[in-house]
């Protein structure tokens, strides 16, 4: 068989995305693996999509976003942004926040390019490294609080990196960044001409009383924010794959291009169904920030009550928890953590990403659970979470 290309060779897929697969082959399973809802989109937007599929449209819309979709996207996020978003010139509809983040990386890097990563990092971002040719240099999010060294990121401007990634609400480990912080590692990219990607996929999933704020309102930072986003966690879509970037015109025009390569445009049809997500009310916000309170405090209530060691996040739907343990138990000795998942899948039904997918330290003891389930189903993975603890009497 010809040669495939090196670059393919030089990442794996996503073990996040191979975890849903385990799980879905491993009859009754809980997947708390992939981080998606089990419950309905609002009824507004299922109404919307109903009425869509007779009405239309069911071609392509503009490349960049149609543009209905892009004007209630800019009125929409005018509050977090402390100005007016130009629709024509400052966002392109993607395929999720997926393509947005991978669109903002080849619009940005050369080959070579120093890019700044925290770790724990999400997955998509060594992948969108190699892609688009950068190098990561990887500033420790140091646990429990995962703070970090901002003289670590001065350093890293110093050697030429061309932006720093953040992802705030973080995945994995739900940490909600300070205006402080943001403000810190803001004034340094102006300081350097440097950029700031962020990824905003979690804004909304945020506890009292942390509060998300986004790099690109801060002042004098939206000429060198790029803010990807996506409607799949705000509006439970995950499969309608609508995501967006935000940032000054040049930017926008580079990313443009190559989204309209890589995929000409997102869906039509959900597009065109989602505006009646983007105009509900701001008390859907606040609904929906309470009821994954009500879901994080159950979840973590319950690991407590197991014992199980675990992050307390601030933002996003995941939890980290410690499996050290089990990994101490003679059944255990020197397995990985994902030897660890794909035995927890298989012998306890309930699914978990490896703690390693996110680290680029060394780091085998963890595995992230999330927790966009309903109350029962989580209570019954809790359940079966318990039959660990057994292990160790
Ligand atoms: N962000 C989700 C997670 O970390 C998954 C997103 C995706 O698979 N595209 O589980």
């Amino acid at each position: 068989m010809p040669e495939l290309s090196k670059r393919v060779g030089t990442f794996t897929d996503s073990v996040i995305r191979r975890m849903t697969r385990i799980s879905d082959s491993c009859p009754g399973s809980i997947n708390l693996s992939q981080g998606f809802p089990d419950f309905d989109p609002p009824k507004a937007l299922m109404d919307a999509l109903e009425e869509v599929a007779h009405k239309g449209p069911h071609q392509y819309s503009v490349t960049f976003g149609a543009e209905n979709f892009r004007a209630a996207l800019a009125k929409k996020v005018r509050k977090n942004f402390n100005r007016d978003i130009d629709p024509e010139n400052e966002i392109v509809v993607t395929c999720g926040g997926t393509e947005a983040m991978m669109a903002a990386m080849m619009t940005i890097c050369n080959p070579g390019d120093k890019v700044m990563v925290f770790s724990p990092f999400y997955e998509n971002y060594g992948a969108d490294a190699i892609l688009s040719g950068a190098e990561p240099i990887y500033i420790p999010l140091v646990p429990p609080t995962y703070s970090f060294d901002i003289n670590l990121i001065e350093n890293g401007f110093k050697e030429g990196a061309k932006a720093i990634i953040i992802c705030n609400p973080s995945n994995p480990c739900g940490k909600v960044f300070t205006k402080e912080e943001l403000t810190a590692i803001g004034e340094l990219a102006i300081k350097y001409d440097a950029f700031v990607v962020t990824d905003e996929v979690y804004e909304h999933i945020v506890y009292k009383p942390y509060k998300h704020i986004s790099v690109a309102g801060l002042p004098g930072m939206f000429d060198h924010t790029i803010t990807c986003n996506s409607l799949s966690k705000t509006y439970s879509i995950t499969g309608w794959r609508l995501g967006y970037i935000i940032g000054p015109k040049d930017v926008i025009e580079g990313a443009k291009k190559v989204h309209d390569f890589l995929t000409v445009g997102a869906a039509a049809p959900l597009q065109e169904a989602a505006v009646a997500g983007l105009t509900l009310p701001e008390s859907y916000y606040e609904e929906l920030g309470e009821l994954y309170t009500k879901k994080r405090d159950f979840f973590l209530k319950g690991l407590d009550e197991i014992g199980l060691v675990h992050t307390v996040p601030q933002g996003s739907y995941f939890v980290l928890v410690d499996i050290s343990p089990f990994l101490a138990l003679e059944q255990f000795r020197g397995w990985t953590d994902l030897r660890f998942c794909e035995w927890m899948v298989k012998n306890i039904k309930v699914a978990a990403v490896p703690g390693s997918s996110f680290f680029k330290e060394d780091v085998n003891n963890l595995i992230r659970l999330h927790f966009a389930r309903s109350e029962e189903v989580l209570q019954e993975a809790l359940n079966r979470l318990k039959k660990l603890e057994n292990l160790l009497k």
